[in-house]
């Protein structure tokens, strides 16, 4: 496989490197979102690999990888629940209107979703979800609490599984609907993580009223839609790129002679940075065949997704024991702050978006044929 970039390629390489250099410096502040979410519209990049019928610029896999890996590096805040797994569901299963009023608002990001999965008796096990949505006349009325849901106080959107029929068996009686977060009786009630940040929330629905033609898909069959949903959520390329900063970093504190490797924490250190390279070549290779065959090897995608989560845990872990016990110091009080902090926060990848054990049993059941344990 070549893995030089073609002439194309590298220009769009160009142009993205540009734009993300000339960010504003402070991550933190409102100032910087704004000018990535402008600059990202000005260019068509939010939606970026979507057709041009609905906003995207039709980019092929391979320069989604590309864009994937600067912002990834970067740590630019450049993908959505709304591009990455809510558009291109309804694009498969919405009816034309639905695209028409939701995909361009969210290729311009304009609109902004959350998920509304997970319950706190549903998790792994997310068809048992019991939150309901029950039919009356051109509206359903829906009831229940969700839990985790990230960014669900910054969205004005989401993307909600409830159930329409609790006699069915239960992956037979979901369906998918979309839900103005600003409706009556929603209430989004915040959850603070290890970390000190808002990230995630409880979502609570007492009677809210959806209107019908919001309901995605047919009555009961949503169980499907959201596993294709899931399956785009789990099938992100260019993951890696983050776990390679955060090695180059770390390396350049050793160089400087503020963090100590000894033989073993080398090795491990050596170990992180083969992983990462080798991830890396893997990305390439799923966004080549993605280009070649028009579909995602989603095997390999998940697998990849797999060890770039427990790549990070051991990336962070490795920090910590390097760091030693100034890395445990208060985020707040230390001069390792963005590794205290990068270690805590890890500890949700191999939890959010589906937890290890649960995405090796979707590759050793569905990828690789194994019977179920
Ligand atoms: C940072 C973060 C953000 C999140 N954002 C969202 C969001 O935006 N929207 C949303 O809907 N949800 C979100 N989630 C929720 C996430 O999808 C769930 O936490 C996850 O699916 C696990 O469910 P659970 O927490 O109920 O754990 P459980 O399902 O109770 O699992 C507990 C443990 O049991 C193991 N286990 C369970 N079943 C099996 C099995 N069959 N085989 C082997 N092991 C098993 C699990 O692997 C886990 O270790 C988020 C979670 C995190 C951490």
């Amino acid at each position: 496989m070549d893995f030089n970039l073609s002439p194309e390629h590298s220009a769009f390489q160009q142009q993205v490197t540009a734009f993300a250099d000339a960010l504003p410096p402070n991550r933190d502040d409102d100032a910087f979102h704004e000018a990535v979410r402008q600059g990202l519209t000005e260019r068509n990049w939010i939606a970026l690999a979507w057709p041009k019928e609905y906003g995207g610029l039709g980019a092929s896999p391979l320069q989604q990888m590309v864009f994937n890996e600067i912002m990834g590096y970067r740590r630019i805040p450049a993908g959505s629940m709304g591009t990455m797994w809510v558009g291109p569901a309804l694009m498969l299963y919405g009816t034309d209107e639905q695209k028409e009023r939701w995909l361009p608002r969210i290729s311009t990001g304009e609109d902004v979703w959350c998920t509304l999965y997970s319950e706190p008796g549903a998790g792994s096990d997310l068809a048992a979800l019991q939150t309901r949505a029950i039919r009356d006349g051109d509206e359903y009325v829906v009831s229940g609490q969700k839990i985790w849901t990230s960014g669900a106080h910054r969205s004005n959107w989401g993307w909600l599984a409830a159930r329409t029929d609790p006699d069915a068996p239960k992956h037979r009686g979901i369906s998918m609907f979309c839900l103005r977060m600003d409706s009556p009786g929603v209430e989004v009630r915040p959850l603070v993580n290890m970390t000190g940040n808002h990230e995630f929330n409880e979502v609570f629905f007492d009677n809210v009223r959806i209107p019908a033609a919001q309901r995605v898909g047919e009555e009961n069959r949503g169980w499907y839609t959201l596993a294709v949903a899931l399956d785009f959520e789990r099938s992100s390329i260019g993951s890696t790129s983050g776990a390679r900063r955060s090695l180059d970093d770390f390396m350049a504190l050793v160089k400087s002679g503020k963090a100590h490797l000894t033989g073993q924490t080398r090795n491990r250190l050596v170990d992180c940075v083969i992983n990462a390279q080798v991830l890396r070549f893997v990305g390439y290779r799923i966004a080549a065949q993605q280009e070649a065959t028009g579909t995602a090897p989603t095997l390999l995608a998940q697998m990849a997704k797999l060890c770039a989560m427990e790549l990070n845990q051991r990336i962070t872990s490795m920090t910590m024991q390097v760091l030693g016990l100034s890395g445990q110091a208060h985020p707040a009080e230390s001069e390792f702050e963005s590794y205290t902090h990068g270690f805590l926060r890890s500890v949700a990848n191999t939890i959010e978006g589906g937890t290890s054990e649960i995405q090796r049993n979707v590759i050793a059941t569905r990828g690789l044929g194994l019977p179920r344990g």
